[in-house]
Order: structure tokens, then sequence, then C-alpha cells
């Protein structure tokens, strides 16, 4: 208790590694001053801000604190017992179905192990494109899910997914239009422990959605010291090129843009609201929502949090990425999986296939490195932007645009037009 109160002090968050999640509690009403209070605290997770209250999560400590203050909240502990997790698979039947799958589909599945989560479960991807073994110079998509454990929902909508685009190959033309087109990336499970757990955080009681390099606290792009889930993410990203990511969550029903750490709008904020509302818009509980207007948010304008994914993938590496909230309870029961799989299934392929509205550049030499500066139709800059691997690619609204090369091999323009609702047969690149 001591130590909270002293740490609450702080209204900057100082500490890139937050205190272990020991308490986790609801804490009721509408309460802005206290949201302002404990948001970004990096003690304290705060959590799917609703008319209704908001989650937090802390260390010991935390529920005596609030009795102290008077504040009304209840432990969320109680709220799982009435849960029933039965019907859901276990961790090794998840993994069984990935194995299953890329073994029936070997020529568009490859099954990929990219880390152990702390309990030792393996941390799996699921690559699924034509030539599926080969480093094709394609727009680069990833799903991940469940880095929050107990928000599970998305771990069995992304598995379906999977199944789905699998099985349609050679028979849904979008499916097999993406497919052969692209890199897509499938992570249904970044959290197993905490899926087994039946926990928000992972098995040593780190929120994961906290974990990562913070510009705003001006953390390196270092995964020294990072939690081992965090790490395998970290070491996908350097040898990937993703352009447009999408992680899932449950808690609330709604998509969430960058940026989570900064009130400041994001450079393409209006992509960004575009490329969510693609997104709310085929699913009718969200695109309806009576919390947030057309189903989307800004992330601070929600809440504001620090060490998130999403704006490490764009600040680091140039990969979009938006959260989405995908029900509103976080453990529904295994019976209504069905029918949030329908009413998420049109979106997921739409926000894959927006992975397309884009332009990039390839070079003949595989290794090279280099910048590219983006600007638009009226001459414009839209900012410059690193490649490795002898490719770049950028998602942008419908346009025209012109790259401004520089690399090893010297100088070059290009100029390339972004279209909407076009999965380019050579995914839209220009050789140079
Ligand atoms: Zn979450």
């Amino acid at each position: 208790m001591k130590k909270l109160a002293l740490a609450l002090a702080l209204s900057v968050p100082a500490m890139a590694f937050a205190a272990k999640i020991e308490e986790e509690l609801f804490i009721m009403g509408h309460n802005p001053a206290l949201v302002k209070e404990f948001s970004g605290h990096a003690d304290l997770t705060i959590d799917h801000l609703d008319s209704e209250g908001f989650e937090v999560y802390g260390p010991k400590g935390l529920a005596q604190m609030l009795e102290e203050r008077n504040i009304p909240f209840y432990d969320l502990k109680d709220v799982r017992k009435s849960i029933d997790f039965a019907d859901y698979p276990r961790f090794e039947q998840v993994k069984a179905k990935l194995v299953d799958l890329a073994n029936k589909y070997p020529q568009i599945a490859r099954l990929s192990v990219i880390g152990k989560s702390s309990q030792g479960r393996d941390l799996m991807v699921m690559k699924i494109s034509d030539n599926v073994g080969v480093d094709e110079v394609e727009p680069e998509f990833k799903y991940i899910s469940s880095m929050h454990g107990d928000e599970i929902t998305g771990r069995e909508l992304t598995l379906q997914l999977i199944e789905e685009m699998l099985s349609k190959y050679g028979k849904d033309q979008t499916i097999t239009d993406l497919i052969n087109n692209s890199e897509l990336f499938v992570m249904p499970s970044m959290n197993p422990d905490g899926s087994e757990l039946h926990q928000r955080a992972n098995a040593q009681g780190q929120d994961l959605n906290r974990n990562f390099p913070e510009a705003v606290r001006n953390d390196p792009n270092s995964s020294a010291g990072r939690q081992p889930e965090t790490k395998a993410i970290m070491d996908m990203h350097v040898s990937r090129n993703f352009v447009l990511s999408a992680n899932f969550h449950g808690g609330s029903v709604v998509a969430n843009y960058p940026w989570d750490a900064k009130y400041d709008r994001h450079p393409f904020d209006g992509l960004l609201k575009d490329l969510s509302k693609e997104y709310a818009n085929l699913n009718p509980e969200m695109r309806s929502s009576r919390e947030f207007a057309g189903g989307i948010t800004n992330g601070a304008d929600w809440y504001v949090l620090y060490g998130g994914m999403q704006d490490w993938s764009y600040i680091w590496y140039n990969d979009l990425q938006i959260t989405i909230e995908l029900s509103d309870s976080k453990w529904p029961s295994y019976s209504e999986i069905p029918g949030f799989y329908k009413s998420n299934r049109d979106s997921m392929i739409r926000f894959m296939e927006l992975a397309h509205q884009g332009a990039g550049i390839k070079l003949s030499d595989r290794n090279a490195t280099g910048s590219v500066e983006v600007k638009n139709a009226q001459g414009q800059s839209l900012g410059t932007y690193g490649f490795t691997h002898g490719e770049f690619y950028k998602i942008l609204a419908p346009g025209s645009y012109t790259f401004n090369v520089k690399s090893s091999k010297g100088s070059k323009s290009v100029d390339v037009i972004v279209e909407a609702d076009k999965i380019a047969a050579n995914g839209n690149y220009t050789s140079i």
C-alpha cells in the first residue's frame, strides 16, 4: 500500500516495466478525474472505459487504496468465477489444430514457432500465401489475437478464419486473390499462458500490451528485459515488412486506431479512420455502437496507454496497426463463437484486402537498404521511411504519389498510383 501510494504521486510514466498485475478491479461509474489520474500510470493499467466505468489492473494495495478513498469497485476475479471455461479448446488442442491445418494445406500454409512463452508454450504464427515457402515481394499483413489471455474470442475467430481461407483457396475468388498476392500471417494466441490461466497478463503477471518500447518515453527499440512473448513479436518484425496489421481483444466492441500514448493526431489520421471504418462497417454490432460513433475511436481519446503494440509497430516498422475489440464479454459462452465469427468474418477478410491499398518499390538487390520519401500529388512530403530487404511498401489513401527512393544503388523518383478495391497481381510494386 505504501509503495503504491508513493508511486501514484508520479504523473509521468518513468518506468519502462510495469509492476506485476496482482489485483484486477472494475471501478464503477463515470469518473474522468480518476481516469486521468490513473491513465498512463506506470504501475496501473486502465482498460475498457465505458459509460459504466473502467477496469484497472495493478499491484497489491490497489483495492485497499480505492476503499480508503471511497471509490466504488468490484473484483474482476469474482466475475470470472461465473464463466464456463470448459467448452473451449485448451492450448494443446489449439496447437494440434494449427499443425493439422498446416499439414493439410502445405502449398499455402506454413506454421512457424517464433518463440516460447514464459511457461514454455509454442508461440505460433501461420503464414498463408501461394509459394508459401518463398519470401515473395507481396504486401505483408498480420493478425494477432489474445495478447490478453482472457480475451479469448479472437483466438477462436482467427482459427476459424485460417481454416476457412485454406479450405476455400481456389474456390472463393476474394480468398484466392488474397492468398496469391499477399503474405498473410495469423497468430491466434500471443499469450497462451494467460489463456490457460484465464488471465489478462502472461504467466509473469505482465500486461503484454504495456510491454512494448514506448516512443513517448524515449525507450530504445530493444527487446532486452522484455517478456518472451513481446520479444518474439519484436524479433519477427525485424525479418519482415509488415504493412498493415490488427490485433484482437475483447471487453468492448470497437476498432481503435493510433496513437494510444499521445493526444496528437497520427500523420495518417484520416487514413486510419477510413481503415477502421472499413472493419466496423461490415460488423453490424460495431457499426451501430452506442458507446463509439461509427464503432471506431482514437486510442488516446478513449484512454491513454504506454507500451502498446499498435503505436510501436508503426513508429519503428511503418506497419499501420489497429486494435479490434470483438466482444463485450471477454470470455463469452463457447456457443456464441459461431455468431461472433458470422459478424466479423466479412470485416476480417475486407481488412486483409486493404493491405493492397498501397504502393511499393522493389529493388533487384534483395539485400538493399535505403529510404523513401513519400510525396502526395500536391508535392507535400508525407514523411521519409527506411526500408530493408530490397523492398518498400506503404498503405496510403487512394491517389497519386511520388516515391523518392534513396539506396546504395543511387536515387530514383517513381510515380505511383494507389487505388481502392484492387488486388493487383504484382502487388502494385514498381521494380527499380
Ligand atoms: Zn485487451
